[in-house]
């Protein structure tokens, strides 16, 4: 299994007293140095290039970024809307170092595509930061500013001529960019399992795109075993049925039991559970290929903890 990290992603800094501060990072490059990994071969991200990111996103949305970019201190981009008393209303922020940590994660996850479909690695984990699934086309929301798994799945797309790939998305909340990009592309199936009510209050299970989207909402408070339950019977169920040639997993440790963020049940052991439950669809459909990129995840040690159950479950055999 191969794991796509970058130390400049971890110098993305919104302020130290940010939910996404860099810490949540840097607790899982530790656990990452600090561990034996015998089936994981760390890789640095190379650097991406501008065509990748404009795979998904407007060439004006592209220079804004860029040339939002302080050469000190923060740039506020855009302010989370407050939709509902579950919403905090936290901005997203650049800094000095967003710009390098942004075209390294993009690399990153290009780098994924190009050796899981040339077979150097049926597994790949890319340890991005910022996280991307709430950015859409035009803009930054949610922490997010460039999409990495759909540049992952229009790269594929593109590259290797896919004609099916499976997102499956598993953090605590919705994930309205990847959604939003893709819910007219019935060549990518997009599955999300989430809280709501929770910022940014969208996917219902109504939104079904052009018969390309699964959104599972979950209320508060659910119990592990019904969140598991659902993770199997809706998602998997469904995952199974659409066949995918690929599977790139959004990989959010938010719907944790101590997640500050949101009010799931889920412990650190079952985002193992989970990832091997994908890994068998992999294997059934998909020549075992999958590429994971990391989300969110805001209680810094359970996330980072949560995650390394994730790299177990992506990296070892049957
Ligand atoms: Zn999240």
């Amino acid at each position: 299994m191969l794991c796509f990290y970058h130390p400049l992603c971890e110098a993305h800094d919104p302020g130290s007293d940010h939910s996404e501060n860099m810490r949540r990072l840097g607790a899982i490059h530790k656990l990452l140095r600090s561990q034996d990994w015998p089936f994981l071969k760390l890789i640095e991200m190379p650097v991406g290039r501008r065509e990748m990111i404009e795979l998904v996103h407007t060439k004006e949305y592209v220079d804004f970024v860029f040339k939002s970019v302080p050469a000190s201190g923060y740039k506020e981009i855009e302010i989370n809307e407050v939709i509902s008393d579950h919403d905090d209303g936290e901005v997203t922020v650049l800094s000095p170092q967003s710009g390098a940590a942004l075209m390294r994660c993009v690399g990153g996850v290009v780098a994924a595509v190009d050796s899981v479909m040339s077979n150097v690695d049926t597994k790949a984990f890319c340890a991005t930061r910022p996280p991307g699934h709430h950015a859409l086309a035009n803009k930054a929301m949610g922490f997010c500013v460039f999409n990495h798994a759909a540049i992952a799945a229009r790269y594929a797309q593109k590259t290797y001529g896919i004609d099916k790939i499976a997102i499956v998305d598993f953090d605590v909340h919705h994930a309205n960019g990847t959604q939003k990009i893709f819910e007219k592309d019935s060549g990518v199936f997009h599955a999300s399992i989430h809280q709501l009510p929770l910022w940014p209050e969208t996917g219902y299970a109504h939104e079904t795109g052009c018969g390309n989207l699964l959104n599972v909402p979950i209320a508060p408070n659910t119990s592990r075993d019904e969140w598991l339950c659902a993770w199997r019977e809706k998602i998997l169920s469904r995952v199974d049925s659409e066949k995918p040639k690929l599977i790139i997993v959004s990989a959010g440790f938010d719907a944790h039991k101590g997640e500050p963020k949101s009010r799931q049940n889920l412990e650190t052991k079952d985002f193992y559970t989970i990832t091997r439950d994908l890994v068998a669809l992999a294997n059934k459909h998909s020549g075992g290929r999958v590429i994971s990129i990391l989300e969110g995840g805001y209680n810094i040690q359970l996330a980072a903890e949560s995650c390394m159950e994730h790299l177990r479950g992506l990296g070892e055999k049957y």
